[in-house]
């Protein structure tokens, strides 16, 4: 299996914040991992250290088999075409002195590669925008054209690996599931490895093959993702689904979600032990001083970090209304 990604035992610190505190993280050729968790739980940073816009505090980050951990900006720069980033926020992400073809361009012209007005106008006609829209100014544009000059920029180096950053949250919902839409055609044409960072879980089930989940820094449970949906072991992670949107009125109504109650602990002074004991509704003793080893309990490298999760992945359920 080749690697698009690999991050082992990934830190970040700021001073004394530990946004990120041993993070492993693979992802093969072509397959979409999503990254999911409250905001504040170093899902972004994680992003940020991939694509290097961070120089990680520990840990490696392996790019198609290539370690960029600690490389400096020339170093890095023949790794640049294999990773891209689209962020959350198209408006601040776009340099309104340039024109929407100098901003798509702008990879290829780093790259010092020829033919870059053909190049942008296939890549704007890829993400369904006019080749006339090249000689815009990004505002000039809606918020959803906006996404799509972004997703052009980071696709048109053929990258093997997209990160998106909740790349349709600042979107107005009336035209959030069209970028999904593109972003899901555009990954199963081009084939890249996608990491998916985003708290929409209806998104995660429509685009992800896995699914990791994040807490205050590190990562509780992982797999694929109709083990993580339909079996869920972790209390944090069955915490999130029951809050889950689903499709079925009726069901909806049904759904008791598992209110946490409590904010997420501050990253300056985590919780010991198990750092959701303190909002973990069934938190025994040893939770309080003993972390939790990350665990395989099942096919396809489900993991999970959780004290009374079985090997078989069998252990409690938070939420109300389902049985173990
Ligand atoms: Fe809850 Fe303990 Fe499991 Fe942490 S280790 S999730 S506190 S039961
Ligand atoms: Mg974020």
């Amino acid at each position: 299996m080749e690697l698009a990604l690999e991050v082992e035992d990934l830190v970040m610190h700021f001073g004394p914040v530990r946004a990120v505190d041993g993070v492993t993280l693979r992802i093969p050729q072509g397959s979409v991992v999503a990254l999911v968790g409250e905001s504040g739980s170093g899902k972004s940073t994680v992003g940020r250290c991939i694509v290097r816009l961070l120089e990680p505090t520990g840990g490696t980050v392996r790019l198609a088999g290539a370690d960029i951990t600690h490389l400096s900006r020339r170093q890095l720069r023949p790794h640049r075409r294999d990773v891209s980033i689209v962020f959350q926020d198209p408006a601040g992400s776009l340099d309104p002195r340039f024109t929407v073809g100098d901003i798509v361009g702008e990879p290829l012209r780093l790259m010092r590669r020829k033919e870059i007005p053909t190049k942008v106008h296939e890549a704007l006609r890829r993400v369904g925008l006019r080749p006339e829209v090249a000689q815009r100014a990004p505002h000039e544009l809606s918020g959803g054209q906006r996404q799509r000059v972004s997703i052009a920029r980071a696709l048109i180096s053929e990258p093997r690996l997209l990160v998106a950053d909740e790349p349709t949250s600042a979107l107005d919902v009336s035209v959030q599931a069209a970028v999904l839409n593109l972003l899901a055609d555009l990954q199963r044409d081009l084939g890249f490895a996608c990491l998916f960072i985003t708290h929409d879980l209806s998104a995660v089930e429509y685009l992800a093959d896995e699914v990791a989940v994040m807490y205050l820094g590190q990562l509780v449970e992982q797999g694929p993702r109709a083990r993580i949906f339909g079996k869920p072991a972790h209390p944090y992670t069955q915490a999130l689904l029951s809050a889950a949107p689903v499709p079925d009125p009726a069901e909806q109504r049904a759904r008791q979600p598992v209110l946490l109650g409590d904010d997420l602990p501050s990253a300056i002074d985590p919780p010991p032990g198990c750092r959701f004991h303190t909002r973990c509704p069934v938190a025994v003793d040893k939770c309080r001083t003993v972390v939790p080893e990350t665990r395989t309990i099942g096919e396809g490298g489900h993991q999970v970090a959780c004290h009374l999760v079985n090997d078989d992945g069998t252990g409690p359920d938070v939420r109300p209304d389902v049985r173990p």
